[in-house]
């Protein structure tokens, strides 16, 4: 943990908050109304730490084989926690245990899974409905029309709230017309259910598409801890 490994990310969350600052303003927002999720996959525990002490109070990671020892490493800190990939029912039993926030919820098994692990841990587990904004079902994420069904199943399994939706823009599309699409299915969310009022959207190259279609939670990586060592 260098010092100018301090410094660099401290500068990066800098130029991250004068982004976020600046497409609030844009869009008539405050900076309160969103926040920030910093995406640490793949970087160590050590960046973790760095973010917190620069003032970052929220976590994403996207595997549970990564996030469950640096959660549990940095357990002395006051943070809250997100896991944003995709999520096998095998290791809902481990991510229960650590995430406040799971960005990823898709499918009524899944469901089942992580309420049943949320109940054992005795832990309460928000969930973010993962919407497919590119027709692509081959990926992960329920149709537009499946939300308010998985909602109300997620509503009625102990040991889990919905809290909202979560996309990501497709590759080579318009985010801003897969964001327009995914306010439009929250909308939708928030009358059947007032409580799930976040909207996850947004990372490195897309927040000010994000923010102005009136995302709550940005996950931001690359902009923050730079470009992702491969995986080993
Ligand atoms: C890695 C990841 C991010 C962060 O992406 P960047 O482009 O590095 O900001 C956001 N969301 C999810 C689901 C991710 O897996």
């Amino acid at each position: 943990m260098s010092d100018g490994r301090g410094a660099e990310v401290r500068a990066n969350l800098r130029d991250v908050e004068q982004r976020l600052a600046a497409a609030c303003d844009a869009a008539g927002r405050g900076r309160s109304e969103l926040t920030l999720v910093a995406v640490t996959k793949m970087f160590p525990a050590s960046d973790i730490r760095l973010l917190a002490e620069a003032g970052v109070t929220d976590i994403g990671e996207n595997r549970d084989q990564e996030a469950a020892p640096k959660a549990h490493e940095c357990g002395d800190l006051p943070l809250t926690w997100h896991f944003v990939g995709q999520l096998q029912t095998n290791k809902c039993r481990s991510v229960a245990r650590y995430a406040d926030y799971v960005h990823s919820v898709d499918r009524d098994r899944l469901i089942r899974a992580l309420g049943g692990a949320a109940h054992q841990a005795g832990r309460v587990v928000r969930c973010l409905i993962e919407v497919r904004l590119d027709g692509d079902e081959g990926r992960g994420g329920a149709a537009p029309a499946d939300v308010p069904g998985l909602a109300d199943r997620i509503a009625a399994t102990e040991g889990l709230v919905p809290a909202g939706v979560m996309g990501i823009a497709p590759l080579g599309g318009e985010p801003a017309r897969a964001f327009a699409t995914l306010a439009e299915v929250a909308g939708r969310l928030r009358r059947a259910h007032p409580e799930a009022t976040a909207v996850s959207a947004g990372m490195s190259g897309d927040l000010e598409e994000a923010v102005k279609c009136g995302a709550t939670h940005v996950r931001i990586g690359t902009a923050l801890l730079g470009n992702r060592p491969l995986r080993r």
